[in-house]
């Protein structure tokens, strides 16, 4: 595309040409269509619009230097959609249709795909709504999966340089026994006022801790946490986090490079012992934590100005898998093609 600046792209949505979409009526999917228009006509009384029937992904797709695009662990984040509907009672896409619905909308915005050298990259939000009118509250009988995408550069303006997190008490994000771990957008209306509030004060998100205790960390705004220790790759693990597959690349990751994986509830008081500390998730890979902050007792934990060398390492090693520029040894890409 000659007129975008790809290499100060925002992490934004920009208008592309088309998406895909596909309803669910009298108990089936229908067949996939191309649309050109970026709204849609749903009805007033929509379960997705009251009761929050409604589930997502995010994805990204990437050029190489060979000039393919290439999509990270879909099959995966297929799974997770179909995981976090399910929970919430709605009818799912198969896999299949998944996988062709966001191949067809990489491939009708190819022009869009960022060029290899600029560091952006396509990314790619399915969406599953419930679409039927129901005063009740029970699940749709009637659903539309659609998939867009969008260029996107950096999550974070600054790049690859540690941000500072504040800690949160105020509220949660997810309840012990709540929707933590599927990826609904309740989780993210939840979010709003503890990310506001640590915005207002300077810091780029919040650091949650497990809503029953607050002993442990949860997550770290809309990504996971992980903090790095003697060789040692830890993370939290709890039913209200979302398994990111970042995350989980990570760790695989980490092993192979001869570091400890360690998935495990993780006490605040830990956080003296991380050498670094970072959170991660599709949209930033790795956004390094340089500091955090508690407000309860006016203590902010210094993790240094720069990334940590394990973060740099696993960062550089998972981004040369995305572009194509390292064997997939994991087959975890996918040409698009
Ligand atoms: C999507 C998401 C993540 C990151 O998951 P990835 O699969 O790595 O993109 C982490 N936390 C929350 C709450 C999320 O919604």
């Amino acid at each position: 595309m000659e007129n975008i600046d790809w290499k100060n792209l925002p992490f934004g949505y920009m208008k592309t040409d088309y998406n895909v979409r596909c309803c669910y009526r009298e108990g089936k999917w229908g067949e996939l269509e191309i649309s050109s228009s970026e709204y849609v006509m749903l009805h007033m009384a929509a379960t997705s619009l009251h009761y929050g029937q409604e589930v997502f992904e995010g994805m990204k797709a990437f050029r190489g230097k060979d000039g393919k695009i290439r999509m990270f662990r879909c099959a995966d984040n297929a799974r997770r959609l179909i995981n976090s509907g399910t929970y919430i009672r709605m009818a799912t896409p198969p896999a299949e249709l998944y996988t062709e619905a966001v191949r067809k909308a990489i491939l009708l915005n190819e022009r869009f795909v960022p060029p290899y050298e600029s560091g952006a990259a396509l990314y790619v939000r399915p969406l599953l709504i419930g679409s039927g009118a129901e005063v009740g509250v029970k699940p749709s009988s009637e659903y539309l999966f659609l998939v867009f995408v969008t260029p996107v550069g950096p999550y974070f303006k600054t790049g690859f340089n540690p941000v500072s997190v504040m800690i949160t008490r105020d509220s949660d994000r997810a309840a012990p026994l709540g929707t933590g771990h599927i990826k609904v957008g309740g989780n993210y209306a939840a979010s709003l006022p503890a990310a506001a509030e640590a915005q207002r004060l300077g810091y780029s998100t919040c650091l949650y801790l497990d809503a029953r205790e607050k002993k442990y960390i949860d997550e770290c705004g809309p990504a996971n946490f992980f903090g790095i220790r003697d060789n040692t790759y830890i993370t939290p693990k709890s039913r209200s986090i979302l398994p990111s597959i970042t995350n989980d690349s990570l760790m695989t990751l980490a092993k192979d490079m001869g570091i400890r994986v360690e998935r495990r509830q993780v006490e605040l008081s830990e956080l003296d012992a991380f050498e670094e500390v970072g959170e991660c998730g599709t949209a930033a890979v790795i956004t390094p934590i340089g500091k955090i902050f508690d407000p309860q007792n006016g203590r902010t934990y210094d993790y240094g100005e720069t990334a940590g060398p394990v973060s740099a390492k696993l960062y550089h090693a998972l981004r040369s898998i995305q572009y194509g520029d390292t064997p997939d040894a994991y087959r975890w890409v996918t040409v698009v093609e």
